[in-house]
């Protein structure tokens, strides 16, 4: 059941990762002797937003990438975690994207963690801290974006250290209303149509780097970069 459970979740991660649209588990595996399998009919509820008349079955085949991204995933550890933590961050996007923008943030900086290694703090000579994950974040994003966008984007570090460390809220999830859609006017607009969407967006360009091996080569761990 557990690995039922893995492979049918790993699917989906990888279709939402492929297609850019959330795939969600309608049914969870059940064991065989159970019922017969069988399709969810075309009237679940939870199915009344996207059933299409004039589907066909090669709409839902996988791509080759999907397929790729989960033949990484069972080889490869930190593919399962970046991947998973994505398609998390996509199921909690739309009540939470503060913490969504958080786990998209920390798997950029996963990724940017090949690139730039952290260095000691040198505030004083007691401090044991290490410094650097901003900069991971950022060197990571010019991987995946234009120099203006990675350069704009980078500031949404300071916004997801704001909610990790002070748990402040920068979207909507204080809202009781749906509110009129303003785009850029409103923060909270402005936070999600250009921030979260932007950040999921340059974590799954990273994420289809590292699948199909097309990050560029890693600094040695002895590498001192600024
Ligand atoms: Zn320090």
């Amino acid at each position: 059941m557990k690995r039922a459970n893995d492979q049918l979740m790993s699917l989906c991660a990888a279709l939402t990762l492929d297609t850019d649209v959330f795939w969600e588990v309608v049914e969870a595996p059940q064991p065989f002797e159970f019922t017969l399998a069988s399709l969810p009919s075309a009237e679940h509820p939870s199915l009344a937003h996207c059933v299409k008349d004039n589907w066909e079955v090669r709409e839902l085949a996988p791509s080759g990438f999907a397929a790729a991204t989960v033949g990484k995933m069972h080889a490869d550890p930190e593919v399962v975690e970046l991947v998973s933590a994505c398609y998390h961050a996509r199921a909690i996007e739309a009540t939470s994207p503060s913490l969504a923008a958080v786990i998209y943030v920390s798997v950029v900086e996963a990724i940017g963690a090949r690139f730039v290694p952290l260095s000691k703090c040198e505030c004083c000579e007691k401090c044991d801290r290490y410094v650097g994950y901003a900069r991971q974040f950022r060197q990571a994003l010019k991987l995946a974006l234009p120099a203006g966008d990675a350069k704009r984007l980078g500031k949404l570090y300071n916004k997801r250290s704001k909610t990790a460390h002070e748990g402040a809220l920068h979207g909507t999830e204080f809202c009781l209303r749906e509110r009129t859609n303003s785009f850029t006017q409103d923060p909270a607009d402005y936070f999600l149509y250009q921030e979260v969407w932007h950040v999921r967006a340059a974590a799954g360009r990273l994420l289809r780097l590292m699948v199909e091996d097309r990050l560029p080569t890693p600094v040695s761990s002895d590498h001192n970069v600024e």
